[in-house]
């Protein structure tokens, strides 16, 4: 899949501020630095669309994505910090629990996880909330070009059973580095969109 554009249509700090379009949107979260700005440029075929190496002051902020007027993606600020305040943790959850609650257009979300470690509570927390507003979740395993094969195996059965994860939650296994993955989880994603 390739796209004509791609653009970042606006960093919203609060729902007043996302896009007013109707078009379908597929929500994209993880732990901070677990590749989710390398995730978005390989699946859109850009190399900097989303900013590698994210700066900790546009953390609270939901980017959205434009595909080619045709999908969205929405960017959760990557969670995780060590030393994050209570006061940001709320604003954390109050936000995607606002995005979740309200957002008509919302069909999916995808949990990226680093391959090489066990997924955390945060990302429990995450997948509890599409398991709870009854949408459509997948795990994607990133950086997976940093185990060797056998262990990759290993490393996705551990996520699998760490996260519970049903047979209609599928987990992909993806590098941004090697280019693996993509056409996988494009094929998971565009039925989604469609829906
Ligand atoms: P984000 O904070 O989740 O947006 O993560 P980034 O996309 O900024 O990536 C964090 C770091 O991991 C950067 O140094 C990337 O170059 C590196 N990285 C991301 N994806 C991959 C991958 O598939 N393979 C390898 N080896 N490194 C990756």
């Amino acid at each position: 899949i390739t796209f004509q554009k791609a653009e970042l249509v606006v960093s919203a700090p609060d729902k007043k501020s996302w896009p007013e379009t109707d078009l379908p949107e597929i929500v994209l979260a993880g732990r901070s630095n677990v590749g989710k700005s390398s995730f978005i440029n390989t699946m859109c075929g850009r190399k900097k669309l989303a900013y590698v190496g994210n700066t900790p002051g546009k953390t609270r902020l939901l980017n959205f994505f434009n595909l080619d007027d045709k999908y969205m993606f929405v960017d959760v600020p990557g969670y995780g910090y060590a030393n994050i305040s209570k006061t940001q943790l709320m604003k954390f959850g109050q936000m995607m629990e606002d995005y979740f609650a309200q957002r008509k257009q919302k069909k999916g979300l995808v949990i990226l996880v680093d391959a090489r470690h066990k997924p955390t509570e945060d990302d429990i927390t995450m997948l509890e909330f599409a398991r709870y507003y009854e949408i459509p979740v997948a795990i994607v395993a990133t950086k997976t070009d940093k185990l060797p094969t056998t262990k990759l195996k290993n490393q996705l059965k551990m996520i699998r059973k760490t996260l519970e994860l049903n047979d209609d939650e599928p987990l992909f296994p993806f590098s941004a580095e090697k280019k693996e993955g993509m056409e996988a989880v494009w094929d998971y994603l565009i039925p989604i969109f469609e829906s």
